[in-house]
């Protein structure tokens, strides 16, 4: 990695901080990552800006800030057993991954898919890649510690609270133009508890899957 980019990437850092991330698993977990591997060469010079990026197959890799504010409010502790719903560029998981989570992510566009398997297997190959509708969680690994929706979810799914732990957090972006950042607690079989935590823009969460054909 090249003295600019490992400079933007420790000024990232600094704003990250400066917006109120102040847990250390976080702000090591951005040290440890590249975000200009998850974003096309030509647009490196931009990855470590404090933005939302396009990236392949007409999706967004979330601004750092975002997936920084999702981490922090997961509480996330080594060995966490996390379901992400959005895989995307890969990123949001590999941050996790660094973390000290074991990672279980879902896309359902499968161009998108593919691409970013090959690249987390490069860089991360600890992390369990899956093609789906993460409208149905993974059941088959569940339940899950804690789980984030990396996408605008028009309301918070039961089958995503039914593979969360109990004690275990969801934290979920809820709302159609513009979400609400929600975090789920689930405290016994049957009932959970809500936060709010402001406003942010994601791409829908959408039903069903999107094949290549
Ligand atoms: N976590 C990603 C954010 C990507 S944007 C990152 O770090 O880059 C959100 C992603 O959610 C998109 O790739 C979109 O295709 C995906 N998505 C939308 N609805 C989905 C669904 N029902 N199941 C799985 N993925 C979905």
């Amino acid at each position: 990695m090249n003295y600019k980019l490992q400079g933007a990437k420790q000024h990232l850092i600094t704003i990250l901080q400066s917006k109120g991330i102040a847990d250390k698993n976080v702000l090591e977990a951005f040290d440890k990552v590249n975000r200009h591997l998850f974003v096309e060469s030509f647009m490196e010079d931009q990855a470590y800006k404090d933005i939302a990026l396009k990236i392949k197959h007409d999706q967004t890799i979330s601004q750092p800030f975002t997936v920084a504010f999702q981490s922090q409010l997961l509480q996330i502790q080594k060995g966490d057993k996390v379901l992400e719903i959005g895989t995307g560029s890969g990123f949001q998981a590999a941050i996790l991954s660094a973390m000290g989570a074991k990672v279980y992510t879902i896309e359902r566009q499968e161009g998108l898919f593919r691409d970013t398997q090959k690249l987390l297997e490069e860089i991360d190959h600890k992390i369990f890649t899956f093609f789906g509708d993460g409208f149905n969680g993974i059941p088959q690994y569940a339940p899950y510690d804690k789980i984030i929706v990396t996408c605008g979810a028009p309301n918070i799914p039961l089958s995503l609270i039914n593979q969360l732990k109990i004690n275990g957090l969801m934290v979920i972006p809820v709302g159609e133009d513009t979400q609400k950042m929600i975090r789920i607690t689930k405290t016994s079989e049957n009932d959970f508890m809500e936060e709010e935590f402001g406003n942010f823009i994601f791409v829908p969460m959408l039903k069903n899957t999107k094949t290549i054909n």
